[in-house]
Parts: structure tokens; sequence; C-alpha cells
């Protein structure tokens, strides 16, 4: 069952998916050559707990804190620690917040100081792709139509996407119904309803789409080695394509309009 949330409930989703927005401008603020991923990390905390949220992925299956922070061919589940940012690597930074029991959940890929042409590359291709899939997420449609326009986009490219993490419904649980696909898996799936939640995250890659998971039992990382973004937004099902209700006007991602 893929909830429908009246419009009471999405209002309360769209406070918990601000302070993650919140987070993520202090977060990119902080984010420079010789940074640690802790000082990130411990920013992001302070932001959402001072908004009287906690931060969800703190204690979620043991994950150690606030905020996932993935550098160049990390995908996702990066923990923060002493390592100190470069510039040119792109870092992708993961941010969950409950607020009055209402999940928020975002992701975006930054780069530090100046990067490559084709890591530039890369973080357009998987904006677009999740602008792309945020307009596929309205009414009437089905839910492959999401993961076929993110591996379109992808492989139209170039780039491959990451089969083994997924996008998920959002609302009272951070992982709710439906997994959210990346890619064509050939049948349609449920319609999509007006007031169904979904945190859609595309994961692009430069090389191959297959992952394998660190020693720590959290980082995941491609086999090949190459670079990796991640761009996620919980948005809510509408007549008009999907609401974005984790916007950061400062930050823009997931509105790419071609
Ligand atoms: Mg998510």
């Amino acid at each position: 069952m893929i909830a429908i949330r009246s419009e009471r409930e999405i209002a309360l989703l769209r406070q918990a998916n601000q302070i993650v927005a919140e987070a993520h401008c202090a977060a990119k603020e902080a984010l420079a050559p010789g940074v640690t991923t802790r000082e990130i990390d411990k920013i992001v905390e302070a932001v959402i707990r001072a908004a009287d949220a906690r931060p969800a992925f703190k204690g979620y299956r043991g994950f150690p804190a606030a905020t996932c922070i993935s550098v160049e061919d990390e995908v996702v589940h990066g923990i923060p620690g002493d390592r100190k940012l470069c510039a040119g690597q792109i870092v992708s930074i993961d941010i969950g917040a409950c607020y009055k029991g209402y999940y928020g959940d975002a992701a975006t890929t930054h780069c530090c100081g100046a990067v490559d042409a084709e890591r530039q590359h890369l973080l357009d291709v998987t904006d677009l792709a999740l602008s792309r899939a945020i307009r596929a997420a309205r009414t009437g449609n089905c839910l492959n139509d999401i993961g076929v326009v993110i591996e379109k986009t992808s492989r139209d490219a170039g780039f491959d996407v990451v089969r083994d993490f997924v996008g998920h419904g959002i609302g009272l649980e951070m992982h709710e119904e439906p997994q959210i696909l990346n890619y064509d898996n050939g049948s349609p799936g449920p319609r999509l309803k007006t007031g169904m939640v979904l945190a859609i995250e595309p994961m692009v890659t430069v090389g191959s789409g297959t992952v394998r998971v660190l020693k720590d039992g959290w980082t995941v990382v491609t086999r090949d080695g190459k670079p990796s973004a991640h761009f996620e937004h919980s948005v809510v099902v509408r007549e008009e394509g999907g609401e974005i209700l984790s916007w950061a006007d400062t930050l823009r991602w997931g509105d790419r309009s071609d």
C-alpha cells in the first residue's frame, strides 16, 4: 500500500524537508578543501537540532552520524570522519530529519573547488535525471515512468545507473513503499496518485553502476573506482508533476528545465 497524504500531513512533511534543505545550505557553505567530513556533519546536526528536529540517519540501523557524505567513487552511505576534502573532488551529501513524526530526506552532490569536465558533466546529468523524474511524478503516470526517465537520461550521456540502491516512499517512516528504481524494470507498476510522497534519488556513475560495500558495513563504492553522483528530493505527486518538498532556494537542484 502506498500512502496518500492529506494536505495537513504534506504541510508537516514540507516542514521536515525544509529543515533538511536548510541543513544542506549550511553544509554547502562549509564545504571547502581542507575541511573534514566530520566538521560538515557537526554543522548539519546542529541545524537539524536547532529546528527541534531529529537527525533521521543517526542511529538508523546503527549509522553513527547525522549525514551521509560520499566522496568521489563512494556512491552513498559514506560515514563522516577525519578525512579532509580536496579540491577537484565531488562530494555527495545526504541528509534526513524527523520533525513532529514526519520525515524529510534529500541529497545533492557538490564540487569541492574546481572539478574536471567529466565530473561536472556527471553532476549535470544526474541533476537533469532527477529533474525529469520529478516531472514524471505526476498523477496518472506509472511508477516505472520514473525509472525509465532516469535510466534513459543517464545512458544517453554515456553513464550508468546504480541498481542495488533505490528511492522510496517517505512519510511517517523514512523508508516506505514503494521502492523507486533508477532503471526501467519492464513493467509499469502502480499508478501514481495525488498525495503520494516519494523520495526520488538517482545514483549515476561515470563507469559501471556495479557497486560493493566497504568493510565498515556502510560505504557503497563503485567497483571500478570511477566517480558517482547522487541527487535526491522528496516530492509530492501532483497533477502537474512532482512538487518538491525539499527545495533549497540557494542550491536549486532538481529543477533543470531541459
Ligand atoms: Mg533517500
